[in-house]
C-alpha cells in the first residue's frame, strides 16, 4: 500500500482468464501450445503471466529478445523451454538456458561459433513473410553439414496473413512449410499463431505459438470473439468542473462545449500509452455507461464530458479499456490494432493480478 493508492490508474489482469484462454486453445489445437510472452506479455507483465501459464501446464514460452529471455528464465526457474524469436546475437551467452530461433546464416554461424549445445535451437524456415527465417535460396546455398549439430528442437515458420482467412498465403505457407520441413525428418514442427489455430487441421503442428488470443484479442476478426477478456484499465477522476456553453477544453482548444457541460479530468494520458489518436474519439465507461473523451489527450491527463453522468466525483474510477470496451474496440477508434493498444499499456499503471 502506497500513500497515493487510489489515485493511480490501475490495470487489473485476470490470470484465470489467461489460463482459461490457454486451455481453450490447447483443446482446439489438439497438440502442444506455447505461450508467447514477448513485449512483457503484450503489456500485461511477462513474469506473472508466464508463471500462471507454467502453473497451468504450459511448457514452452516465446519472447522476442535475448534480454527478455534472461529475465523470464529468472522468473520461471529451470524447466520450461524459453525460445528467443529474435535470434542469437553474436557474443550472447549460449549457456543461458535459452533456445534461440535461428533466423538465417548469420544466426547459425554465431550459434556454431558459441560451440555450446545449450538448451537447443529452433530453425526458422521462411515460407512467405520475407522478414526473418532461412529462405529456400539461402538453404540451398548452405555448405554441406552447415545444419548439423544445431541441437534442433523444432523447425518453425510464421504466417503472414492468418487474420485474413481468404488470403492465398494461408494455403501456400503450410504447403511450403511441409516441403521445407521434410528435410528435417523427426524434428517437431511449429506453425500457427493465434489466428492460425482457428484455421483448423491445415495449420495444426506439434507446437502452436499464440500470443494475442491468450490476452483476449479476437483471433477470428469479423466473427464473435471466442476468447475471454483479460484486462481492465480504470483511471481515477482528479477533478470535475462546470464549463459554460462555448467554452473550449484542453490543448489547442480543439473541443468547444455545445451546451453547459461538466468535464471530468482523469489521471492518465499518452505517456501511459493511451494513444493521442484517441483525442475527441475515445470513450470512458462510468457506471456501465459510455461518456465521450473531449479535446486532446494530454501527456498525463484526459478530459471527459460527464454531463450525462451527474453523480461522478473526484476519486471515482472510469474504465478506459476493459470488458465494456475491449482493446480491439479501442484500437478501432484509434485507427490501429489491439496489439498496439496492449503493448502500449503504460509502465505507470499499477498492475493488479487476479490469481489463476
Ligand atoms: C508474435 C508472434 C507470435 C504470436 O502471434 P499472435 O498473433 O499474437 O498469436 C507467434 N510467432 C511469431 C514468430 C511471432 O512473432
Amino acid at each position: 500500500m502506497t500513500a497515493t493508492e487510489g489515485f493511480e490508474a490501475t490495470l487489473e489482469v485476470d490470470l484465470a482468464a489467461i489460463t482459461a484462454n490457454w486451455r481453450g486453445l490447447c483443446a482446439r489445437h489438439g497438440a502442444s501450445v506455447a505461450g508467447v510472452v514477448k513485449a512483457d506479455a503484450y503489456g500485461l507483465g511477462a513474469g506473472p503471466v508466464a508463471r500462471a501459464l507454467a502453473e497451468a501446464g504450459c511448457r514452452h514460452f516465446f519472447v522476442a529478445q535475448f534480454a527478455e529471455g534472461m529475465a523470464l528464465r529468472e522468473a520461471l526457474g529451470a524447466g520450461p523451454m524459453i525460445a528467443v524469436l529474435g535470434g542469437f546475437p553474436p557474443g550472447a551467452d549460449a549457456g543461458a538456458g535459452l533456445t534461440p530461433v535461428l533466423n538465417g546464416p548469420t544466426d547459425i554461424a554465431a550459434w556454431q561459433a558459441a560451440g555450446a549445445p545449450g538448451a537447443g535451437t529452433i530453425l526458422h524456415l521462411d515460407t512467405g513473410m520475407e522478414r526473418l527465417g532461412l529462405s529456400p535460396v539461402e538453404r540451398a546455398a548452405l555448405p554441406p553439414g552447415a545444419l548439423d549439430g544445431l541441437g534442433l528442437r523444432y523447425v518453425m515458420t510464421h504466417l503472414a496473413c492468418a487474420d485474413e482467412p481468404g488470403h492465398e498465403l494461408n494455403a501456400l505457407q503450410p504447403r511450403r512449410f511441409a516441403e521445407a520441413a521434410a528435410a528435417f525428418p523427426g524434428i517437431p514442427r511449429s506453425l500457427a499463431n493465434s489466428a492460425g489455430i482457428f484455421h483448423g487441421a491445415a495449420m495444426a503442428s506439434d507446437l502452436a505459438r499464440p500470443g494475442c488470443a491468450l490476452y483476449g484479442l479476437n483471433p477470428t476478426p469479423g466473427q464473435t470473439n471466442p476468447m475471454r477478456q483479460v484486462l481492465r484499465l480504470t483511471v481515477p477522476v482528479l477533478q470535475v468542473r462546470q464549463v459554460a456553453a462555448g467554452t473550449p477544453v484542453g490543448y489547442g482548444a480543439t473541443w468547444v462545449a455545445k451546451r453547459d457541460s461538466r468535464i471530468a479530468t482523469i489521471a492518465a494520458g499518452y505517456a501511459d500509452g493511451y494513444l493521442r489518436a484517441l483525442s475527441s474519439r475515445g470513450i470512458g465507461i462510468v457506471a456501465g455507461r459510455p461518456v465521450p473523451l473531449v479535446g486532446r489527450v494530454s501527456m498525463d491527463l484526459i478530459t471527459l464530458d460527464v454531463t450525462d453522468a451527474p453523480d461522478i466525483r473526484p476519486g471515482d474510477r472510469v474504465e478506459m479499456i476493459g470488458p465494456a470496451q475491449t482493446p480491439d474496440e479501442v484500437a478501432a477508434l484509434a485507427g490501429t490494432i489491439g496489439y498496439e493498444v496492449m503493448t502500449s499499456l503504460g509502465a505507470r499503471y499499477r498492475r493488479q493480478y487476479r490469481p489463476a
